[in-house]
């Protein structure tokens, strides 16, 4: 039986190295403003694409201020964007693409974090992992500039959303999706658990598709991270229902 860990930044090891960055997505779509179904202006988080390389569409400055858009608008970039996607990727408000450019500077671990939902990987680790059989590890470029005159090499890692938190860990008068934007808003549980008929087996690290910003890994990514001596990932084990 497989188990599953919610992947954090685990800072007491972090912070042990001096790597910081100052870096944003080249592209994004732009949040929704005043939604016809919901009325809510909102951009979501957690939803990055840094394989996907808008420079393949004429239109691609369009995607790089970000703003609140109408939904007619937003529907507009959405459709121009996913040709380049993989396949049945949902496109909410606020996703980015691209790579992480701006600058960097100091020493950096094996993991270092943006928040709970970046999660940056030096190359000697990526190797690792991918060598002790890790599956879906999709190491991007970036482009952060360094102060010092050798670069470390940081790649992000683009982790696609799949998997879904139970509906018993969520509220009871939970309103279902809005029909127009898709958004459904809730807290974060504080006792999570996942969906088991909605978990993915071909990939050993995955985000949620319905809580983007929680980043999930196997015990097999978790084993292959503490047999190689990798810091940087607090692991918590969440419960699996069917
Ligand atoms: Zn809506």
């Amino acid at each position: 039986m497989i188990h599953f860990f919610w992947l954090r930044d685990d800072e007491a090891a972090t912070s042990r190295y001096s790597g910081d960055f100052d870096a944003a997505h080249r592209w994004g779509l732009p949040g929704l403003k005043d939604c016809p179904g919901c009325g809510l202006t909102w951009s979501g988080s957690g939803r990055q694409y840094p394989a996907v390389d808008l420079s393949l569409i004429p239109e691609h400055r369009e995607f790089e201020e970000p703003r609140p858009e109408p939904f007619h608008e937003l529907v507009r970039l959405q459709e121009l964007v996913r040709p380049l996607m993989p396949p049945n990727a949902s496109l909410p408000p606020g996703t980015s693409f691209g790579p992480l450019t701006g600058t960097a500077s100091g020493q950096f671990g094996p993991f270092t974090w943006q928040g709970t939902s970046l999660m940056l990987i030096r190359r000697d680790a990526l190797d690792g992992l991918q060598a002790a059989g890790i599956r879906g590890l999709l190491g991007c470029k970036t482009e952060l500039r360094f102060r010092q005159k050798t670069a470390p090499d940081i790649l992000e890692l683009q982790i696609e959303p799949r998997g879904l938190l139970h509906r018993d860990c969520l509220p009871p008068d939970l309103e279902p999706p809005c029909p127009t934007c898709g958004r459904q808003g809730f807290r974060r549980p504080d006792d999570p658990i996942l969906d088991g008929a909605s978990l993915p087996s071909d990939r050993d690290l995955f985000r949620l598709d319905n809580f983007s910003t929680m980043i999930i890994g196997t015990d097999r990514f978790k084993d292959a991270v503490e047999q190689g001596g990798w810091t940087g990932i607090s692991f918590r084990e969440l419960p699996v229902r069917s």
